[in-house]
């Protein structure tokens, strides 16, 4: 057995694509995967399946999956995946049934925010936050270390009410952050100034850079309410980072940069993520090298 090097495979259930990789234990990805995510629940599950099948080998010893929504990081169970009908489902089960490896669910954003912090060696003290700006607002706590879920669902920080009324959000209310700073959100607001839906957003930071008043208002009504939101964490918890990941993360960085703020009591120690559009699947695979490692000291044991 010992000459055959160990790898896990990382599964990031994202919201439009699914991304899957095998990694191996030096952190470099082989094998990677992304298509469409089956939007109906007996197509997803056997598309989890069928693209571990693809990425794994002899050697693989584990599978994590990130799962966009309501993970209970306590208990492993998904509560509700937004869009995604898999509430309920046993993805561990399921794989171990399936494939004989196992597995391990986490929140997406707790599986980015676990490779941010492994990536730069940075974590093992205080509080680091993250915030993953995509189609929602995701949002992970870790802390010494180690992901922190409360009871079970810490971390929601797309559902921080920032303003009375706006658009009605997935959780039933009207203000959160999520209908206001996502990639939806920044989406809507370019509809609306009239700019063609091919526009991206890095075409708005060069012509905000370059003066334009247009540019940097549409901007600023997408960052505000996030920096609101990030202020109103400062001041409950004193991270000692926030990242800004997700597949907007950059962008969304930068647009926060731009922002006067208005009170120098809340500092805020925001970093743009640096693993991009693979954080998601490199968390994934360290916890299912945690995982795998796990389920054969249990068997040696
Ligand atoms: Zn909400």
């Amino acid at each position: 057995m010992g000459a055959r090097a160990e790898t896990a495979v990382g599964v990031d259930v994202g919201g439009t694509r699914i991304r899957v990789a095998r990694m191996d234990r030096d952190g470099s990805l082989a094998a990677k995967v992304a298509e469409p995510v089956a939007r109906d629940r007996d197509g997803f599950l056997s598309q989890l399946v069928r693209l571990v099948g693809e990425v794994r080998e002899p050697g693989t010893i584990g599978v994590g999956i990130g799962i966009p929504g309501r993970v209970d990081g306590v208990r492993g169970g998904i509560h509700s995946a937004g869009y995604l009908d898999i509430a309920g489902a046993d993805l561990p089960a399921l794989l171990a049934r399936e494939t004989g490896l196992a597995a391990r669910i986490e929140n997406d954003a707790t599986m980015a925010l676990v490779a941010e912090a492994h990536a730069r060696q940075d974590g093992a003290a205080g509080t680091l936050l993250m915030l993953t700006i995509g189609t929602g607002i995701g949002g992970a706590v870790l802390v010494d270390g180690a992901p922190w879920y409360g009871g079970g669902f810490a971390g929601q920080f797309g559902h921080i009410v920032v303003a009375e009324g706006g658009p009605t959000c997935n959780c039933g209310r009207t203000g959160c952050v999520e209908t206001f700073s996502s990639g939806t959100a920044l989406g809507e607001l370019m509809a609306e100034a009239g700019l063609p839906a091919d526009c991206r957003v890095e075409a708005l930071l060069a012509r905000a850079e370059a003066g334009d008043a247009a540019a940097a208002a549409i901007l600023a009504r997408w960052a505000l309410p996030l920096q609101r939101a990030i202020e109103t964490l400062v001041a409950a918890m004193d991270p000692r980072k926030i990242l800004i990941g997700g597949g907007l993360g950059g962008a969304m960085a930068l647009a926060l940069a731009r922002i006067e703020r208005p009170s120098r009591w809340f500092a805020l120690p925001v970093e743009a993520a640096r693993l991009g559009d693979d954080a998601g699947v490199i968390g994934a695979a360290l916890a299912g090298f945690e995982v795998g490692g796990a389920a054969a000291e249990g068997l040696a044991g």
